[in-house]
């Protein structure tokens, strides 16, 4: 089904986002980022040369100042992944959408001078972290402390699987200011790296995204300055992470809708290469029907997803349509992963294949950025009168 929520400047777009593909996606590169478990400071800082990262970030401060329109963003995921580069776009996923909104968005007029300017170039790299040992879904059963001192805060706690926490510069940190778990009982400071106090633990093994480190953090008596508050007023953060999290779980939508559509046109590719028992594995009936049922799927993502990007570029995705195309997109692009690596036989099982590592990035699609579970917790609140 042709799609049709891109114009020129989309298109022209594309096309530089595949020069920089052919430019620095290799596989040579890749393997680089999953031995070292993270992306190169050198390819972030080719990206914000070419202007792919940062997107959000206003023209005053050296970005592209596409504000609301997700679908540059959206093209970006689109060629990273079908590149076979799941682990680059989730890097350029957490600069974009998990940490540079709450700058420019919420950020106030120092916060954006000092830090927008290196976080579209590259020179700034960027986390979000909320996630405790502890608590994940539960949000507001965070421990990590921030004390009110003379000039700032004190901070005491740990983080866990924070991505991009080793690589970055900046840590958008989910702190309690307050006490008890009452929505203003928290705010979100920048962390800087180099804090004295401010550690990262282990490096985590993750079952995909291996070339995207994911970091524990642990702060031990951080003292963070009041200018790093973000918003300038304490009490906030809650609400702030609120005012994100729509974005941030569209981005995993897109993200899923992309790996699907990769993993179909690889699989079609790959059964019309191979032959068994004479034929081209694309010709026995099971194999069509599966591509016909992957296909049908995939337009329907993309439906979906547009119809998304478009209220959201119209300032309309409500947090609980933003769940719904959270989860279902991602439990669609699961299945269709599934199916794809089935056809592809013993080598959809070897990571040296794309179809492998996308099959294992996809996993965790259904676990971040909230779980599938809470996000139909929020939206069949409303469906079932519950606040
Ligand atoms: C690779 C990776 C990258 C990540 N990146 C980041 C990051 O950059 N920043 C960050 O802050 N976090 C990050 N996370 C953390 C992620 O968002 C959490 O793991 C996730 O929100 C789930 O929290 P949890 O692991 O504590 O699971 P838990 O909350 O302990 O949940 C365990 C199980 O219980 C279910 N459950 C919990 N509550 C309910 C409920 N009310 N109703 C029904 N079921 C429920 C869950 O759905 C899940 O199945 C990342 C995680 C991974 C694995």
């Amino acid at each position: 089904m042709e799609r049709d929520i891109y114009d020129e400047d989309h298109e022209a777009f594309r096309d530089v986002v595949k020069e920089f593909v052919k430019r620095y996606v290799t596989n040579e590169k890749r393997e680089q980022w999953d031995a070292a478990g993270e992306i190169d400071r050198a390819t972030m800082l080719a990206a914000g040369e070419a202007g792919i990262i940062g997107l959000s970030v206003p023209d005053e401060f050296g970005g592209a100042g596409m504000l609301q329109d997700y679908r540059f963003r959206a093209v970006v995921n689109e060629e990273i992944i079908a590149a076979g580069a799941g682990s680059l776009a989730g890097a350029f996923g957490i600069q974009d959408d998990l940490a540079v909104p709450y700058l420019v968005h919420m950020g106030t007029d120092e916060q954006k001078a000092k830090w927008l300017p290196g976080m579209a170039t590259g020179e700034v790299l960027g986390a979000l972290a909320m996630t405790e040992p502890g608590a994940g879904s539960d949000l507001r059963g965070i421990k990590t402390t921030a004390k009110r001192v003379e000039g700032g805060y004190v901070v005491n706690g740990a983080k866990t699987f924070i991505s991009s926490g080793k690589t970055a510069d900046i840590v958008v940190t989910f702190v309690k200011t307050g006490e008890g778990n009452r929505p203003d009982a928290f705010s979100l400071l920048i962390l800087e790296n180099g804090m004295e106090g401010f550690d990262h633990g282990k490096k985590l093994h993750k079952m995909g995204f291996q070339g995207h480190d994911t970091a524990e953090l642990s702060f031990s008596d951080v003292f963070v300055p009041e200018e790093n508050l973000i918003g300038g007023k304490e009490g906030l953060g809650f609400v702030q992470l609120m005012m994100n999290l729509p974005l941030e779980r569209l981005s995993i939508g897109v993200a899923g809708a992309a790996a699907a559509q990769a993993a179909l046109d690889w699989t079609v590719e790959y059964t019309k290469d191979r032959e068994a028992f004479g034929e081209r594995i694309i010709d026995f009936q099971n194999t069509r029907f599966k591509l016909a049922d992957v296909a049908t799927t995939v337009d329907a993502l993309w439906a979906y997803i547009d119809r998304a990007l478009k209220a959201y570029a119209e300032g309309k995705l409500s947090a609980d349509e933003a769940a719904k195309v959270k989860f279902w997109a991602t439990e669609r692009e699961w299945e269709v992963l599934d199916t794809c690596v089935q056809l592809f036989g013993g080598y959809g099982y070897i990571t040296e294949y794309p179809i492998a590592r996308a099959f294992l990035d996809a996993r965790v699609h259904r676990i971040y950025g909230g779980t599938n579970e809470i996000m139909r917790d929020i939206v069949s609140r409303p469906i079932a009168g519950k606040r």
